[in-house]
């Protein structure tokens, strides 16, 4: 029979526990946080000529429109 006390197997299996939890908790954090960044740089175009609403992730502020080909800066709230 292995020599491993009942305090030091009940001690493992909360250790083994809690690092579970934490690794969970920040893998999803990373996650979340790398979706609302990605959601977060979307910029919203109102096209003039044609009236085309689209979203565009470019860092410029100038998107050109997918229908008509016109270049519509972002809008502003
Ligand atoms: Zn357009």
């Amino acid at each position: 029979m292995i020599g491993v006390s009942f305090e030091a197997f009940v001690v493992f299996f909360l250790v083994a526990g809690l690092l579970i939890v934490v690794g969970l908790w920040f893998f999803y954090d990373l996650r979340d946080k790398s979706y609302y960044d990605r959601q977060r740089s979307l910029r919203a175009h109102h096209c003039v000529r044609c009236g085309a609403l689209y979203a565009n992730r470019s860092e410029t502020e100038v998107a050109r429109c997918p229908k008509c080909g016109f270049e519509n800066a972002s809008l502003r709230f």
